[in-house]
């Protein structure tokens, strides 16, 4: 039998993109043609495509689902799938999957490394010492982090990762998400603006798209305070960019941390040029354990599906 065909949506590592080669035709980003105008080999392959595959910052939208008759899966190497079109593809039949828990530790770890780094000064502290300023004088004393209040917006997979680690740093932790969770040991708040209102670090890891659209907006970050910190591992759109540029400018709040951002790989020059803010690349999971973890299971829903196995881990939209 013919090895089913599938489009990539994303630029894919070669421990990913070799199984796909092995296991099926693979169409390497060839819908990006379509910016060239150069759709010809584009509309040949398209009817026959019966897979895409793609990470978690990939677009899956209804413009090009309704150019994929034959389409039947979307697998994403990634928790996070605000980029894809679930309800177009429900309606389709097209199942999403995802790659959830595998990455927890190391977007958790990174979490924990930014609220160090932003509270302690560490990349200042590492420039203080690489640019010979210390035999001119110490730098300015720091904030404690051990002891202090964790805010968490969201108390999921990664969210419960955050918080065990946090407990090592005799943190006291409460949150906010959509409903309660009794049975975590964590005091809720039912608005992210009564948390920050009671947070000294407060850490946002929800997931993207239109739900959680800048949920941290100018009201949170004055609940935040002038001592508090803002950390963001989730997505970029979860936090209004414009209001904690003028936050961080006007001192509203201490500093932040971010590791996402509206308009990747794009950061405003303003974010960059602020002293009292951390800036790292979307690299939440980016060990070579954790992607290679993460491609495992995209491939393997992919197997599964083209084998009529159940899948690993569909969405829960599509379970
Ligand atoms: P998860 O287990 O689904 O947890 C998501 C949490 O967000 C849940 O507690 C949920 O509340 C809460 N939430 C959802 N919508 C909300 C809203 N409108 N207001 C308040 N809280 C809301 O997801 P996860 O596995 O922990 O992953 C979370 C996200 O992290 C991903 O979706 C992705 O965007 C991001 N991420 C980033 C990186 C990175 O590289 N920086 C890496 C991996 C993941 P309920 O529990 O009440 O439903």
């Amino acid at each position: 039998m013919s090895r089913p065909e599938l489009l990539t949506v994303a630029r894919l590592a070669p421990f990913l993109m070799e199984p796909l080669q092995a296991a099926f035709t693979v169409h390497d980003r060839l819908h990006e043609s379509l910016l060239d105008n150069d759709t010809s080999a584009f509309a040949t392959a398209a009817p026959r495509i019966r897979a895409i595959c793609g990470s978690g910052e990939s677009k899956v939208g209804a413009d090009l689902l309704a150019q994929l008759p034959a389409l039947e899966i979307v697998s994403i190497m990634g928790v996070g799938y605000d980029g894809v079109d679930v309800a177009a593809c429900k309606a389709r039949g097209v199942v999403v999957t995802h790659t959830p828990d595998v990455l927890n530790d190391d977007v958790a770890d990174l979490a924990l490394a930014l609220m160090l780094d932003v509270a302690r000064r560490i990349p200042q502290a590492d420039r203080h010492v690489r640019e010979g300023r210390w035999p001119q004088g110490n730098m300015p004393l720091a904030r404690k982090m051990s002891g202090a209040r964790l805010g968490l917006v969201g108390m999921g997979r990664i969210a419960q990762a955050i918080a065990q680690r946090a407990l090592a740093f005799g943190m006291s932790i409460a949150y906010t998400a959509r409903s309660a969770k009794p049975a975590l040991p964590y005091a809720f708040h039912a608005t992210p603006a009564a948390l920050a209102a009671a947070s000294d670090f407060l850490v946002v890891i929800t997931p993207g798209g239109a739900a959680t659209r800048k949920l941290i907006d100018a009201t949170v970050l004055d609940a935040l305070g002038p001592k508090g910190y803002l950390v963001n591992v989730a997505r970029g759109s979860v936090v209004d960019e414009s209001a904690l540029i003028a936050a961080l400018q006007k001192g509203t709040i201490a500093g932040a941390a971010l590791d996402v951002f509206e308009n990747e790989p794009h950061v405003p020059e303003a974010l960059r040029a602020m002293d009292n803010v951390v800036l790292t690349p979307h690299i939440g999971s980016a060990t070579s354990a954790t992607r290679q973890a993460m491609a495992d299971l995209a491939f393997e829903n992919l197997a599964a599906h083209f084998a009529g196995r159940p899948l690993p881990s569909p969405v829960p939209e599509c379970r």
